[in-house]
C-alpha cells in the first residue's frame, strides 16, 4: 500500500535488527524502498543491503551527498559511474547542496558540492535515470544548476521552501518527498503548501534512521524507521482531508512513475 521514497536501510543503525525492520514495514504495508546512498565507501554495503532476499522491493540508488562534500574525491566519482552502468541503480541520489554542511568552514567545499552536484547531473542525463536531491538552504541554486543540467525526473527529498519552489521544481519534472516534518506542530507552511499542489506532486520518504515523525520523537524515540511511515501518511492525510489509504496509494503511483519502478505483480 506504500513506498518509502527515502530510506537510509544499509545504515549501521540497523545492523541490530534489519530483518525485523523490514518485517514491521512490511505488517504495516509498506511494500517497498528506495535506498539511496551517500559516501563511495558505503556503494558495496548498500548494494548487498538491496540484494539479499527481502520480503519487500528494495531499490538502490548511488550518489554523493553534499555533506560529506570533503570525503568525496575524483575516483569515486568513476566509482559511481561504474555502478550506474552495471547495477540495477533506480536513481542518482542522493545528491545536492547543503549550506549547513560543516565542511563548508573551509574554503572551496562549497564550489566542490557545486561541481560535484553538476557531474552527477551530467551522469543522470547519460545513464537516463532520474535523481533524487538534498537541499538545504540551498534551493535556489539548485534550481538554477538544475536548468542547466536537466534531469529526466527526480525528487526533491524532504522538500520544506517556498510555493513558487515547489512549483519551480514541478515545472522540472520533478516532486517533492514528504517525511517527518509534515508530522511537526510547526510545519503549518508546508501543509498549507501541499494541499494547494496537484495529486501527483508529492511521494512518502521516512529518511530513517533520521528525521523522526514528531510523535515518536516526543515519547522519546530516537531511531525512526519505514514502519514509522505510517505517521506521515496520517499527517499528510489529515492535512488534504484524505483517507490515509488514498495517501499511500496516490504517492506509491506517484513513485513508480518518476522513479520508473515495476509495476506490482498480482501476488503482491
Ligand atoms: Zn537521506
Amino acid at each position: 500500500m506504500a513506498i518509502d521514497s527515502h530510506c537510509h536501510l544499509d545504515d549501521d543503525a540497523f545492523v541490530p535488527d534489519r530483518d525485523a525492520v523490514i518485517a514491521r514495514a512490511q505488517a504495516l504495508g509498506v511494500r517497498g524502498i528506495v535506498v539511496p546512498a551517500y559516501r563511495a565507501d558505503c556503494f558495496d554495503r548498500l548494494r548487498d543491503c538491496c540484494a539479499r532476499p527481502s520480503l519487500l522491493s528494495l531499490w538502490p540508488a548511488y550518489g554523493l551527498h553534499p555533506c560529506y562534500v570533503a570525503a568525496h574525491e575524483a575516483e569515486h566519482v568513476s566509482r559511481l559511474e561504474d555502478l550506474l552502468a552495471t547495477t540495477d541503480a533506480v536513481a542518482v541520489g542522493e545528491i545536492g547542496l547543503d549550506r549547513h554542511a560543516e565542511d563548508l568552514r573551509h574554503p572551496g567545499l562549497w564550489r566542490r558540492q557545486q561541481d560535484l552536484l553538476a557531474a552527477q547531473l551530467q551522469l543522470a542525463q547519460s545513464y537516463d535515470l532520474p535523481v533524487i536531491l538534498h537541499a538545504r538552504s540551498a534551493y535556489a541554486e539548485l534550481i538554477s544548476m538544475l536548468r542547466r543540467h536537466r534531469p529526466c525526473a527526480g525528487v526533491v527529498h524532504a522538500f520544506n521552501g517556498r510555493l513558487e519552489q515547489a512549483y519551480a521544481f514541478l515545472d522540472l519534472g520533478l516532486v517533492l518527498g514528504v517525511g517527518g516534518v509534515i508530522t511537526q506542530p510547526s510545519a503549518q507552511r508546508l501543509r498549507d503548501i501541499l494541499r494547494r499542489l496537484p495529486q501527483d506532486a508529492w511521494v512518502l520518504e521516512s529518511d530513517a534512521p533520521d528525521m523522526l515523525p514528531y510523535e515518536v520523537y516526543r515519547v522519546g524515540g530516537r531511531r525512526n524507521e519505514p514502519s514509522f511511515l505510517a505517521y506521515n501518511i496520517a499527517a499528510l492525510a489529515q492535512t488534504l482531508e484524505r483517507s490515509p489509504v488514498w495517501v499511500a496509494q496516490q504517492a506509491e503511483q506517484t513513485t513508480r512513475r518518476i522513479l520508473r519502478l515495476p509495476a506490482l505483480d498480482a501476488s503482491e
